[in-house]
C-alpha cells in the first residue's frame, strides 16, 4: 500500500490516481486509435496518456468531480444549454451568461493548483509560490472560490481558422481537439507573469496577479455577475503555439 495522503484534504489514505486536466478532454481528443497529437516546445507527438497520478483520496476526487467538474465539462465540450449557460457569439466574439461563478472558479482553481502539485514532467512548467498552493488547497477542500479578481483565469476560445459563415458543426468539434503543455510567460518590463494551458478548445491564462475591476466589469474574467466574454482566436495567429513550433492543422494533415 501507498503509506500517502491526499493531498487536498491532509487526511485520507485511499489514493487514487487523480488527473490533472480531466480525462473528459483527453478522451475527446482521442482519435479511433485513442490517440492524439500534443504540442510542446520539445516537439509534437502522438499520444496516448491523459497524465494521471495519485493525488486526491476517492472522496476528494469525488467532490471535483460532483461540485464543479461535471458542470465545466458540460459546457465546455457539450452543450452549454444542458447546464443553463446561453452563449451567443460574432465573429470576435463568445459571451456566456448565466455561468455559476463558483463552480467555474472552482474549476479553474483546481486546474491550477492539481498541475502545481503534480508531480508529472508535462506539468512541470506550472511552478506557485507554496502560500498560493496552500490558499487554493484551503480553499477548494472548502468548495469555497477565492475572489474573482484573485488568480483570474482569461478564457480565449481557439479555432484552428478563425470561424466564419461556413464554419461547421465539425469544425468546432475539431478545434477540441488539440492539447499543449501548458507554459509560463513572463514579461518582465510589465511586470506580468502567466501560465496557460490549452485544452477543450479553450486558451486558460492564469495571471499570477491580482487583476484590477476593469477585467470584472468588463465580463473579461468570471465573476459573480456570471458572464464570461472569450475572444475568439485562431492558431496561425496564436503566438504561443506559434513559438511552439505548431500549426494543429498541419499535425492533422500528416495523419
Ligand atoms: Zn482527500
Amino acid at each position: 500500500m501507498l503509506a500517502m495522503k491526499c493531498k487536498l484534504c491532509l487526511e485520507n489514505e485511499d489514493i487514487k490516481k487523480s488527473h490533472i486536466i480531466p480525462n473528459a478532454f483527453f478522451k475527446y481528443m482521442k482519435n479511433n486509435k485513442g490517440r492524439y497529437r500534443e504540442v510542446s516546445k520539445e516537439g509534437n507527438k502522438d499520444n496516448q496518456v491523459s497524465y494521471d497520478e495519485y493525488l486526491l483520496c476517492g472522496s476528494c476526487e469525488l467532490k471535483f468531480s460532483t461540485e464543479f467538474e461535471s458542470y465545466v465539462i458540460d459546457f465546455i465540450l457539450r452543450n452549454p444549454g444542458s447546464v443553463g449557460v446561453c452563449s451567443e457569439s460574432d465573429s470576435t466574439n463568445i459571451t456566456l451568461s448565466n455561468v455559476d461563478f463558483t463552480k467555474l472558479k472552482l474549476f479553474q482553481m483546481s486546474i491550477l493548483w492539481r498541475a502545481a502539485v503534480s508531480t508529472l514532467d508535462f506539468y512541470k512548467h506550472v511552478k506557485l509560490a507554496p502560500n498560493i498552493i496552500e490558499l487554493l488547497r484551503v480553499n477548494l477542500d472548502t468548495l469555497t472560490p477565492v475572489e474573482a479578481n484573485v488568480l483570474p483565469c482569461f478564457m480565449d476560445r481557439i479555432f484552428i481558422d478563425a470561424p466564419n459563415d461556413k464554419t461547421t458543426l465539425a469544425d468546432r468539434t475539431e478545434s477540441k481537439m488539440f492539447i499543449s503543455n501548458p507554459n509560463k510567460i513572463v514579461i518582465d518590463v510589465l511586470g506580468f507573469e502567466y501560465i496557460y494551458f490549452i485544452f477543450g478548445g479553450v486558451e486558460w491564462r492564469f495571471w499570477m496577479h491580482s487583476c484590477s475591476e476593469y477585467f470584472i466589469e468588463n465580463n473579461i474574467v468570471i465573476s459573480n455577475r456570471g458572464i464570461l466574454n472569450m475572444t475568439i482566436k485562431s492558431i496561425g495567429t496564436h503566438n504561443t503555439l506559434l513559438e511552439a513550433g505548431v500549426l494543429a492543422r498541419i499535425n492533422h494533415l500528416n495523419n
